[in-house]
């Protein structure tokens, strides 16, 4: 479960790009480092053991930016063969160390999941570069794709928007109503400056508590079972400079972020 978005800043042409890493149990997380992929040098920030293959969100040398959120329907799905999580995760990485633009990465994702039926309760995602960024909701031959455009902000949380029909009831997954809320107040925190949140506007949503010290907040601080926020990455494109902000272990409001640069 996670808090996923790409912002863009019309007076200075940056673009930022968010994620939040909710957990319901604490995995620890590995260090970031620098890898050259096929075409690409990339920071890869591990999903589990740092040699094998797979990335909870990423950046590559181009400006190319890969986040995932995980879906969040179909939860008592049982039928035809899927691919696990885990597949996704690596698919996210080969993605950075392969392709250059949006574009390139969108119909990408697109063929590795259909390919690999991937996941049985979908994907929701979104990959974005300078110009651009798109979300894409998955679940098996099913997709929802935005592209930001002219919109200054996009944003995602677990639950689809675009595929609404595809949600499991509110009574039947309590998981939408933690959902709802912290887009809603994504939504929101970013609607106060439209077109000119800077980097701290995006440091301030990702620490934020709305809804108070509990799992319901973007930086989320759920008790026992519930989720948690155990890890950040804030990524700032400018045209000449690559930078990504990674807080691991720790919730954002708490940790420090360690910086990246290409
Ligand atoms: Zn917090």
């Amino acid at each position: 479960m996670c808090t996923i978005g790409a912002i863009k800043n019309k007076r200075t042409n940056k673009s930022y790009f968010f994620k939040n890493v909710d957990q319901t149990e604490k995995s620890i997380y590995q260090e970031p480092f620098f890898r050259q992929g096929k075409n690409h040098r990339f920071l890869k920030i591990p999903s589990s053991n740092p040699t094998e293959p797979g990335v909870l969100a990423g950046v590559n040398e181009a400006g190319l930016v890969v986040l995932g959120a995980d879906g969040n329907c179909m939860p008592n799905y049982c039928g035809g063969q899927y691919s696990s999580l885990d597949e996704s995760l690596v698919i996210y990485e080969r993605i950075l160390s392969e392709c250059t633009t949006t574009w390139e990465a969108v119909s990408r994702i697109m063929k590795s999941y259909q390919d690999l039926s991937i996941g049985g309760n979908g994907d929701i995602l979104i990959v974005g570069d300078r110009d651009e960024a798109v979300a894409m909701e998955y679940t098996l031959d099913c997709w929802g794709v935005q592209f930001r455009g002219f919109n200054p902000y996009l944003v995602r949380s677990n639950f689809f928007v675009l595929l609404d029909h595809l949600k499991p009831l509110q009574e039947e997954n309590s998981l939408h109503t933690s959902s709802a809320i912290r887009y809603t107040d994504a939504m929101r925190n970013l609607s106060a400056k439209g077109r000119l949140n800077n980097l701290e506007d995006v440091f301030r949503l990702v620490r934020s508590h709305d809804q108070g010290l509990n799992a319901m907040s973007i930086c989320r601080h759920g008790g026992d079972g519930e989720y948690f926020t155990h890890g950040s990455v804030v990524i700032e494109l400018a045209q000449n400079a690559i930078k990504a902000y990674v807080c691991l272990n720790s919730s954002p409001c708490q940790g420090k972020y360690e910086i990246y640069e290409f």
